[in-house]
């Protein structure tokens, strides 16, 4: 099947009770037993749910995975898979990642005799290099949050399979519908369905797909055991959001594109990151491995003044946390979802106090470029 058909009808089919089209919400703490030892395959509500289940099985068809285990968050998702580890074990992770991941890494997984190097992933070599001979598992996000800093994903889970380590891709900023990691050799895709999945900054939620049947008997004992799991209602909303995910994604890519091109020339930009413009440096891999460039375009306005003056004179750009909605989001990275990471270490990545992100939305582009030069401009 297509993208969007199976977005709309995989793992979802008409309700056996009512025949209701749409997947109901079993708001259920617990299943009737009609007698002892017997149950309808349901019996807890942490273990399993139906509108759980139909998520589940709806994102792992668009990721081309045989399981979905999903969380209450995109972190208690990435915290999942220390499940697939013991102390000692060492972790190669990129260097550029989304800041809460390095937090639950380095300042808290630490603590459990894990271990982790952090890897500049645009040489793909540099991987190999860091395996030491207790290393099990790679974990890449592509592009990177917010600096959109590509990963090989082929030649990363070539290289894991030649040494027999788990992959792992954070594809929470493409989606299904732009890349597909398991389909270029990854073993497990994490997302945070709080962003595009969901897409409407209405929902805090997670999930983990593999074809493995090993990872996902592992991973779903973490889900049933440490307990973060989603609530009915919030899988509902996920459920109903996947459905416009196709639609969603054109639109902020045609956006951000336009956005992109419109700002990388003007005198208030010092410099601009989207991998759809052929000025990024990993322009080619981009046009390889995604088949379009997502809706999140970084400015640096290099003068932390102008950026406090677009901060606070947009109209319809907020400022907040997050991404992935279909209202324009602005974020200052710095401050915000990079505060963990020590200064010295955000500055030599590039995180500057002037680098403003921004979640293009799917309104309508010219009154998106209005707000940002009348905010710069008043
Ligand atoms: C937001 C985000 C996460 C964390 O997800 P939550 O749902 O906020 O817990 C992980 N990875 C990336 C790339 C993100 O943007």
């Amino acid at each position: 099947m297509g993208f969007s058909t199976d977005a709309i009808h995989a793992g979802q089919s008409p309700d056996p009770t009512t025949g209701a089209v749409m997947t109901p919400i079993y708001m259920t703490s617990t299943y009737a037993q009609p007698e002892l030892g017997v149950n309808k395959g349901y019996s807890y509500g942490r273990t399993n749910n139906l509108t759980r289940e139909a998520l589940e099985k709806n994102i792992a068809s668009l990721e081309k995975g045989k399981y979905g285990i999903a969380f209450s968050s995109g972190i208690s998702a990435i915290h999942s898979l220390m499940g697939l580890l013991k102390p000692g074990d060492h972790i190669i992770a990129s260097k550029y990642i989304y800041g809460g991941t390095y937090k639950v890494f380095e300042n808290f997984m630490t603590n459990f005799g894990i271990e982790f190097s952090w890897v500049d992933m645009r040489k793909i070599e540099n991987i190999e290099s860091a395996i030491k001979k207790n290393t099990k598992l790679v974990f890449m996000e592509t592009p990177s949050n917010p600096l959109l800093i590509l990963t090989d994903l082929k030649i990363g889970s070539e290289i894991c399979k030649k040494y027999d380590l788990i992959s792992v891709a954070d594809n929470t900023f493409m989606t299904p519908y732009f890349q597909q990691p398991i389909e270029l050799g990854v073993d497990i895709v994490i997302h945070s369905t709080t962003k595009y999945l969901n897409g409407h900054s209405d929902v805090i939620g997670g999930i983990v797909i593999t074809n493995n049947k090993e990872h996902d008997k592992k991973l779903r004992f973490m889900q049933r055991s440490i307990g973060a799991v989603p609530s009915p209602f919030d899988c509902w909303l996920t459920l109903r959001a996947t459905k416009t995910l196709a639609v969603r994604m054109e639109q902020h890519d045609i956006n951000a594109l336009v956005i992109a091109d419109y700002l990388k020339d003007k005198s208030y930009i010092k410099k601009i990151y989207y991998p759809g413009l052929p000025e990024h440096p990993q322009h080619v891999l981009a046009k390889r491995q995604m088949s379009g460039f997502g809706g999140i375009v970084t400015a640096d306005f290099g003068d932390i003044n102008v950026v406090k003056k677009l901060f606070k004179n947009t109209q319809i750009f907020e400022l907040a946390e997050s991404l992935g909605g279909v209202e324009s989001l602005l974020n200052h990275s710095a401050t915000m979802t990079h505060a963990s990471v020590p200064e010295e270490e955000r500055l030599s990545m590039g995180i500057t106090d002037s680098l403003v992100r921004i979640s293009v939305g799917i309104e309508d582009v010219e009154d998106l470029i209005n707000d940002i030069d009348s905010a710069i401009r008043n």
